[in-house]
């Protein structure tokens, strides 16, 4: 999950957010934190004022309690008066008895003094107008020498404490004689009502409440929230707050037993039959508290968000970016770092080189044929041929080995190595052996194999450029070779690269300069044996080098471009020239595959022909396969096109390169130029080819033409065979024009079967 996560994103964002995350985290703790410690004070704030609020309860408390105590002590007094028959002092009592409980003080209602069982004196507020209740006068008190404190009743009229609906509740105080010994007691009816009023200017805050509850059961002697109908629950002895201050005497507590959370005060004096409590509602006394948490807490969350938001923006930005940094770096085809970022990667890998003492190599590879294959499978079979190198390519090199496509069919692979020659040497040979195992797209079998130049650092160039150049230079000579194979970079290879580009440079000028000719070879048919035409071949008289053979100049001249304007001019000299030979004499002219793609050849050769007024069946078009292998379409197209002029077609030097034998079915040639190379072999494989080549033509009904004929045994060989014509220097060496009826002469002079020696040398 985790590795997932990590996987996921890219460490960049994962820093950010993990740096964000614990920013964050801290603020939200720390914010957390004092927020709950302003929280604890400001319940300790609450406490003490629940505690002081109780404790002034208590006073007050107290202060009743002693008038209670100065109503027994007076009624202690009159009951001894009374026994001892002082009538003055038992006046002066009476009064002072009557103003202490008329003065209404601490809620005192009633009070009666009970002697030796007979109501002996009551406070005759009216409540005593009736006959009292035996049970009140009769009833001795709990204990002996102890005060009683009932809790409140609902006095009714008849009752006990006289008015109605008036909740009283009795005071019982034990009173004794001089002697000692008890005599009576004090009853004093108290209105809680009265108690519940006097503790409420004395209550005050957030959901305040002050009660007043009897120590042995709780009952209640007075409550500020809904007194009347306090009196009339049941006491709640289980009450935590209740228990505890019974059990401490005083102090405060934070409680939620009752569903709401109070912060209570709480008070037992020890010599009053009480418990005094004072609360607030813990919710409504931190309201303030709450609020501001509130806005903290989204204040915090807002800036968390926030920069979060503000991180990702820019983070995605930042990536966004990035990536389409990198895809502007990316092959969108075969997902390998392009062009673009060749300079970057070599630049950097130079300098870990340098850093490092390492050596670095750079390498070229091409593709040999792919071009064949786009043009006749077609371009998405080319695309995906060319995912495949690149995912080959991706498998030959290592970790630390860059490949880049340069585009086309060409890549590069920069490697860092310490054995520079052999591990340089060793994924060259590793590259090309694997580009060359058969591809499979689209349900094609694919050949097609590679080269590779490479060029070392710094042997090969201390600069990129010079690096580059000289792998260059080196996958050129592998190309000259005809490919599938590597070449390391050698300085000796720049001297022939440069005489070359001095040719190319020299060539530009040859034509113009009149340095080119075209000389002829007679083309000789067998049954019966005369010249049935020459074919034209190029020299070039170069002022420095002497004759320059077109083996060296035509490929230069195919690059270059320079093929057009020199091929137009040689097949309009050919032409030309043909004129004014034997009317029953061909003239072949070579076409470069250079030439015949272009779209204007058909109008070139017509142009001639009409320009020379030489007929179009005596002109003779020599191809090679190199043109055959293209897009099938248009090579028949402009093959018929020409032949619609009237033009005879030859595929030229059969047998080297694929020489597929289907090729002689599927176009419409009407000759075959059999490659000299198979006459070397005439008793082995190359007469077997040369046999079954020509008998395959003779089928076909194609005349076929044999290069390179120099002796007397081949001519029999082939003559024995059915070839229709031979070309050779038995017969003549191409010779300049003005060679050609000397050629024609000879050549019809000549007797069959002597020596060639005898023959025209040039
Ligand atoms: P190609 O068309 O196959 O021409 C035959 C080549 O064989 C000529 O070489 C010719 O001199 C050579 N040859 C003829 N008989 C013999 C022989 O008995 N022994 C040996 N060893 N060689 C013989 P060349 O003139 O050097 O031309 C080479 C190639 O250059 C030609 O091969 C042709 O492909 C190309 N080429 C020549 N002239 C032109 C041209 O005007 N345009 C184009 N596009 N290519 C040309
Ligand atoms: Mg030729
Ligand atoms: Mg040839």
């Amino acid at each position: 999950m985790l590795a997932r996560l990590v996987r996921r994103f890219s460490p960049a964002t994962l820093i950010a957010y993990g740096g964000w995350a614990l920013l964050a985290l801290v603020l939200l703790g720390g914010t957390l934190i004092s927020l709950h410690q302003s929280r604890n004070a400001q319940i300790k704030a609450v406490l003490a004022r629940a505690g002081a609020g109780s404790a002034a309860i208590e006073q007050t408390m107290l202060r009743a309690f002693e008038a209670l105590q100065t109503l027994q002590t007076l009624a202690q007094t009159r009951l001894q008066l009374v026994d001892t028959g002082n009538s003055d002092g038992i006046q002066a009592i009476d009064a002072q008895l009557k103003d202490t409980v008329l003065r209404h003080r601490f809620g005192i209602r009633d009070a009666l003094i009970v002697r030796r069982g007979w109501p002996d004196w009551s406070s005759e507020t009216g409540h005593l107008d009736h006959p009292l209740d035996p049970s009140v006068t009769n009833a001795p008190p709990e204990g002996a020498d102890g005060m009683r404190l009932d809790s409140p009743t609902m006095s009714s009229p008849g009752g006990a404490g006289g008015a109605a609906d008036a909740w009283l509740f009795k005071t019982t105080w034990p009173l004794r004689d001089q002697s000692g010994a008890p005599a009576g007691w004090l009853i004093v009816w108290i209105d809680p009502l009265a108690w519940s009023e006097m503790i409420r200017p004395l209550t005050s805050g957030p959901g305040a409440i002050s009660m007043v509850q009897r120590r042995s059961d709780g009952a209640f002697l007075a409550r500020t929230v809904n007194p009347r109908m306090a009196m009339r629950e049941h006491p709640l002895t289980t009450d935590p707050a209740f228990a505890r201050a019974v059990r401490e005497g005083s102090g405060t507590m934070q409680d939620s037993s009752g569903g709401v959370d109070r912060l209570i005060g709480f008070r037992a004096p020890p010599n009053v039959p009480i418990v005094i409590s004072q609360s607030f509602d813990t919710e409504m006394s931190l309201a303030d508290f709450t609020r501001l948490r509130r806005i903290v807490l989204a204040v915090v969350g807002v800036l968390v968000i926030g920069a979060l938001v503000g991180t990702r923006l820019i983070l995605s930005n930042y990536l966004l970016r990035r990536r389409l940094g990198e895809q502007a770096m990316l092959d969108p085809l075969t997902g390998l770092f392009n062009r673009r970022f060749f300079t970057d990667i070599m630049s950097r890998r130079f300098q870990i080189a340098r850093r490092s003492g390492l050596s670095a190599a750079v390498l070229l590879v091409d593709l040999d044929g792919f071009k064949q294959v786009n043009d006749t499978r077609g371009h998405p079979v080319g695309d995906a041929l060319l995912r495949q190198v690149a995912e080959r390519l991706s498998h030959c090199v290592g970790a630390d080995d860059v490949a880049l496509r340069l585009g086309g069919d060409e890549f590069a692979i920069v490697r860092l190595c310490h054995q520079q020659r052999r591990d340089a040497t060793a994924l060259a040979r590793f590259i090309v052996s694997a580009l060359s195992k058969i591809y499979e797209v689209d349900g094609y079998h694919l050949r097609i194999s590679a080269s590779v130049g490479v060029a070392l650092y710094p042997a090969g160039g201390e600069q990129l450029n010079d690096l580059l150049r000289s792998a260059d230079i080196a996958l050129y000579f592998v190309k000259a070779d005809g490919g599938d194979a590597y070449r390391i970079f050698d300085p000796a290879m720049e001297e022939t690269v440069r005489t070359r580009r001095a040719l190319e440079i020299d060539l530009r000028e040859a034509l113009v300069r009149n340095q080119l000719e075209v000389y002829f070879q007679p083309l000789v048919q067998l049954e019966p044996r005369r010249v049935c035409g020459f074919e034209a071949l190029l020299r070039w008289h170069h002022p420095v080098l002497g004759m320059v053979m077109p083996g060296r100049f035509i490929p230069i001249a195919e690059e270059t471009g320079l093929i057009a304007s020199i091929g137009e001019w040689v097949l309009r000299q050919a032409c030309r020239e043909a004129t004014n030979w034997p009317p029953n004499t061909r003239i072949a002219v070579n076409l470069s595959p250079v030439q015949f793609e272009r779209s204007d050849i058909v109008d070139i050769v017509a142009s001639i022909l009409r320009e020379t007024r030489l007929s179009p069946g005596r002109l003779e078009l020599e191809i090679t396969e190199g043109v055959v292998m293209r897009d099938i379409g248009d090579v028949l197209a402009t093959m018929r096109r020409l032949q619609g002029l009237g033009v005879r077609l030859a595929l030229d030097d059969f047998g080297t390169g694929y020489s597929s034998l289907s090729y002689l079915r599927s176009f419409p040639f009407d000759k075959v130029k059999i490659d000299a190379s198979f006459l070397a072999d005439l008793h082995g494989d190359g007469g077997t080819i040369i046999r079954a080549v020509l008998g395959l033509c003779g089928h076909l009904h194609l005349d076929t033409l044999v290069e390179g004929v120099e002796t007397e045994e081949q001519l029999h060989w082939l003559r024995n065979e059915g070839c229709t014509e031979v070309q050779g220097h038995l017969f003549s060496p191409p010779r300049p024009a003005g060679g050609v009826n000397e050629i024609i002469a000879n050549v019809a002079a000549r007797i069959p079967g002597l020596p060639a020696r005898t023959m025209v040398r040039s």
